[in-house]
């Protein structure tokens, strides 16, 4: 037996260790390659349990006036501030990500909560007076009921953040699932939200795999699913939840291309790209990992990209002065590994190889260097496929519009940006890409927690994308009521065609 701390679940307020006691998962430190806690996996009977402890919750929760329900979230997000630095580095040990880019997850995550703190506003409805004689209209929104959350490695508590405020305070209760590899933040969120003072039972965490996800895709107290994480697991849950009743969103994987035209700030974009490309080791789903030049001035653009990706320095996230962590498994680093060799292979040409890179003192951990490679064509794996670690891949085109029809031929369309100092080309570009998320001069466009974050064609199944004006849409049902208060005395005006406005 492995004297390693394990990862309970939370369900109905506090931790427990479930039924399927036998299944645990390791969790590693990424930076050295060892295993640093186990996780519970869930069975089914686990998430039975509580997905039965949010339905319990549920009633009261939805009544529970909306002010209670953001005194909540302010207090939430007080308690998101004091605990930042823990948070920080729990993210870090178990992502490898560094620790100020751990901190700015937590910040972009705590952004949401802050949203839902607004939720009183954001639940108005509307309301017609004299719709006919003597009859008015109005409308409202209720919650679904249980909701469940399924997310990915790649950002711990922000992606489940961008879920459960905007779920909770619109009166739902949930059931999180987070990725096994990354347990730590969920379980310190559980008990701030207890402290916060939400009742027991609206805030459960369920660890586990494939097993966990598709109770929940099946079990029928479930109203509604949102995920993020990779293509075929999105289609997955969305076909799941969609054949089980459900409303659902699933977000799913992304190749970013940013697009550099001949009159740019060549070292501006430069500057932009590498840490869109390297930030977080390309373990981000609005990561840049196509460089899209256009014209002549790639050669320069390489040159200026190749440059400041040999001065980065890779290392453990904790480790002061580290500008690039670990990726998050083996597995991951010896993928990534194999689509620089089939790309050289293929005839293009590595620029900067990340391949053989050796950390001192960690030569278990999951590294891999910063990488650049150029000439290479959409036909190329490099290109074709979601690589997720730090690998920047250079395509060349000759204009904007081989460039704009390049992305839109891509079966992804998360994000994208343009360097330019052209306005008429930043306005032409964003209206004519294929793409959910597009920065003119900004390589990561991450949307602010007040407008709504998501993709289109692969990178998206489902109707809503997430927090912002549509997450509160997505987690709410809408009702129109049409009033009308007779004057008693009056001789009865039942008819039997269909009313129309007097
Ligand atoms: P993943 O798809 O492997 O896992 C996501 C979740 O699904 C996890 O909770 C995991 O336990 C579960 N899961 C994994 N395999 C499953 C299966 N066979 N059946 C049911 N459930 C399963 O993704 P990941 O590797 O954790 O995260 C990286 C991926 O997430 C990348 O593709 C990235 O682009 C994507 N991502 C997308 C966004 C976005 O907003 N579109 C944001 C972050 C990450």
């Amino acid at each position: 037996m492995s004297d390693l701390p394990v990862h309970d679940h939370w369900i109905d307020g506090r931790p427990t260790a479930g039924t399927d006691q036998q299944r645990l998962g390791d969790v590693f430190d990424p930076a050295t390659g060892q295993a640093r806690s186990r996780v519970r996996l869930a069975g089914v009977a686990d998430v039975d349990a509580a997905v039965a402890a949010a339905r319990a919750a549920a009633t009261t929760w939805s009544e529970t006036s909306v002010t209670a329900r953001s005194r909540v979230m302010f207090t939430f997000r007080e308690l998101l501030v004091q605990h930042e630095d823990e948070l920080a580095a729990v993210i870090s040990a178990e992502h490898g990500k560094t620790l100020d880019d751990a901190r700015g997850e937590v910040v972009r995550g705590r952004e949401v909560v802050e949203f839902a703190c607004g939720i009183p506003q954001l639940l108005k409805g509307d309301f017609n007076d004299q719709v006919s004689a003597g009859v008015d209209s109005h409308s409202f929104r209720q919650p679904l009921g249980v909701v469940a959350g399924i997310t990915p490695f790649n950002f711990p508590i922000m992606v489940p953040l961008w879920m459960h405020p905007v779920a909770i305070a619109c009166g739902n209760t949930f059931v999180l699932k987070p990725s096994e590899r990354v347990p730590g933040a969920s379980d310190l969120v559980a008990r701030l939200y207890q402290q916060a003072g939400l009742p027991d039972g609206v805030f459960n965490v369920v660890h586990g795999d494939k097993v966990a996800v598709d109770a929940l895709l099946e079990h029928p107290d479930v109203d509604a699913v949102s995920f993020v994480g990779s293509t075929p697991i999105a289609r997955h849950v969305h076909e799941g939840a969609s054949r089980t009743g459900k409303r659902v969103q699933a977000l799913g994987g992304a190749k970013n291309h940013a697009v550099v035209m001949p009159d740019a700030d060549l070292d501006f974009a430069a500057d932009h790209i590498v840490a869109a490309g390297y930030g977080s080791a390309g373990q981000r789903c609005m990561a840049i990992s196509a460089v899209v030049a256009v014209g002549p001035a790639a050669d320069t653009l390489v040159d200026k990209i190749r440059e400041r990706t040999v001065d980065l320095t890779v290392g453990p996230g904790s480790r002061a002065g580290v500008d690039m962590g670990p990726v998050i498994t083996r597995a991951s680093r010896d993928r990534i590994v194999d689509f620089v060799g089939q790309a050289e292979d293929a005839g293009a040409k590595v620029v900067v190889d990340g391949r053989d890179l050796v950390v001192e003192g960690h030569e278990g951990g999951f590294f891999v260097g910063p990488t650049l490679v150029d000439h290479a064509t959409t036909e190329m794996s490099v290109y074709t496929d979601e690589i997720f670690g730090p690998l920047l891949t250079v395509l060349r085109v000759a204009t904007l519009d081989e460039a704009i029809e390049l992305i839109n031929a891509n079966p992804f369309g998360n994000g994208t940006a343009v360097f330019t100092s052209s306005g008429e080309v930043g306005r032409s570009f964003q209206r004519r890409v294929k793409v959910g998320m597009i920065g003119v001069n900004v390589p990561v466009p991450v949307p602010m927690a007040f407008h709504s974050f998501g993709g289109w064609k692969d990178s998206m199944f489902g109707d809503h994308h997430m927090h912002g004006p549509e997450g509160v849409r997505f987690y709410t049902q809408a009702k129109v009521v049409t009033t009308r208060w007779p004057h008693v005395s009056e001789e009865s005006l039942a008819q039997l065609n269909f009313p129309t406005a007097q």
